[in-house]
């Protein structure tokens, strides 16, 4: 029989087991990737006893909403397994012909990203969307399941059920942070349009999200930031804020070069604090300093975790918590006076314009997603999704994204939402972090000390109760606003 100290046990070591296998499969020490095994045997986990279970307790025990959400999550996952696994097997098996060479879909996004020529890039862009139409029927289906799942469980649809398990009103945050389009509106269509021209030669009108990516890849700034920089420059950092590696044998840095492993920088949080691990293939440039500082604020967040929470407060919580610190080390590479103090005192000024431009983007870009999503996910039809896409984001980024790519560009739980959150609140603690020990608090050992009181409460609390913490009653979008365009 499940009780909450079972289910408290199941938790910790489901969440070891797939954590380590996602760890040892990307970042290329083991060849396939074995979770339905894990999944099959942690049933009790997310079967109709427990889900019912801890339904029942919801308004009760506040641990069970957090337990729901999860088993709910688990439950889903293993619903569509065979499904998504056929869509990524499809995918990781699809290549693309350019110039008589296959190339693989997923590497070909790098080679287009960093194509100078126009051509070049839209002739790899149109092949790729040909291999995302013919993902749609499959996504289709993994969607109409996860449907079906929500409503035998009583849900009214998929948005409301995020809603009452997140405790999040996402058209509340939507109506909230929509003030951000209009106040940075101006200088938004200003300097993207100035700078696509100039660099992507195409007008915003006809710019594609394709022109988009190879502007903000900045290749030309890569040479400021070489790889042999990456860890010494970190490692710099940290120790001004009296954080010292040798003071943490829980945090593993793998910057291995592995043939199999997947370039893309990842924390896998595999036994929380005793041992988390930031996965990464350093290739050389920008990009590389700004994904594993922002890894490295998810790995000091569980690192600092206090050891006496329970599990359901160590491996889950509000999906923009962890964010919150990993956007607030990740745009330290955006800030010129940390890049010079820690990188290079020669970067152009042209790159910190470019790095602001682009927060003020992908934060445009995600209102739209939002917006998109909530009408998405209310409807639950799926026939005019595509419509919604198209408008929402030329609304909010002035950008051409395909109407085709409107299943492919989501991700599930409105995580979009949680990001949106995450950027809003990182804000504000900049700014409390500013306040309390100066513009160049990320070389004050207090400001680390306040930090580390703060990663103590791993996943416990959410983002309303880290803005009470750092001294704020509730989000206040002009914070965020202001940072960005004065
Ligand atoms: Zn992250």
């Amino acid at each position: 029989m499940l009780n909450d100290e079972r289910y408290r046990k199941d938790i910790e070591a489901f969440s070891q087991l797939l954590m380590r296998e996602y760890y040892l499969h990307f970042s290329g020490q083991k060849d396939i990737l074995e979770i339905s095994k894990i999944f099959d045997d942690f049933k009790d986990l997310y079967d109709n006893i427990s889900i019912n279970y801890l339904k029942e307790g919801v308004d009760d025990f506040p641990a069970h909403r957090k337990m729901l959400a999860f088993s709910l999550g688990l439950r889903i996952a293993a619903d569509i397994k065979e499904l998504t696994e056929k869509l990524e097997n499809q995918i990781a098996r699809s290549n693309i012909k350019i110039n008589g060479e296959k190339i693989p879909y997923y590497q070909s996004f790098i080679l287009m990203q960093n194509s100078g020529k126009r051509k070049e890039r839209n002739e790899i862009y149109e092949k790729r969307l040909e291999i995302v139409k013919k993902m749609n029927s499959l996504r289709k289906k993994i969607w109409k399941r996860i449907y079906k799942v929500e409503k035998y469980y009583g849900y009214e649809n998929y948005y409301q059920m995020n809603v009452e398990l997140q405790e999040i009103d996402f058209q509340k945050l939507f109506d909230k942070i929509e003030v951000f389009l209009d106040k940075t509106e101006e200088k938004y269509l200003d300097g993207m349009d100035r700078l696509i021209r100039k660099k992507a030669k195409v007008n915003i009108e006809d710019a594609l999200p394709h022109d988009v990516s190879y502007l903000f890849r900045g290749k030309e700034f890569d040479k400021y930031f070489p790889p042999n920089k990456l860890m010494p420059s970190i490692k710099k950092f940290l120790k001004n804020i009296g954080i010292v590696f040798e003071d943490y044998p829980n945090i593993h840095i793998d910057l291995e070069k592995r043939p199999r492993k997947n370039p893309r920088a990842f924390c896998a949080p595999v036994r929380v604090p005793d041992e988390i691990y930031l996965n990464h293939l350093p290739t050389g440039g920008h990009l590389d300093f700004s994904t594993t500082m922002h890894e490295l604020g998810h790995t000091l967040h569980f690192a600092n975790t206090s050891r006496k929470l329970p599990p359901e407060d160590k491996y889950f919580g509000d999906k923009g918590l962890s964010e919150v610190y990993a956007f607030l080390f990740q745009y330290l590479v955006s800030n010129p006076l940390w890049v010079k103090k820690f990188v290079s005192t020669k970067v152009p000024d042209e790159y910190f314009v470019l790095k602001r431009l682009e927060k003020i983007f992908i934060i445009r870009r995600y209102i739209g997603k939002l917006e998109y999503e909530i009408k998405l996910h209310q409807d639950e039809s799926l026939e005019n999704g595509w419509k919604i896409y198209e408008e929402a984001l030329k609304g909010t980024t002035g950008i051409n994204y395909p109407p085709v790519m409107y299943l492919e560009d989501m991700d599930d739980e409105f995580y979009s939402g949680s990001y949106l959150r995450a950027w809003f609140t990182e804000a504000h603690l900049e700014h409390t972090l500013k306040d309390k020990f100066g513009d160049e608090w990320f070389s004050e050992k207090k400001a680390g000390t306040y930090l580390k009181e703060l990663w103590k409460f791993g996943e416990k609390i959410k983002i309303e109760e880290l803005l009470k913490e750092i001294g704020y009653n509730k989000l206040n979008p002009s914070i965020l606003i202001k940072a960005l365009i004065l």
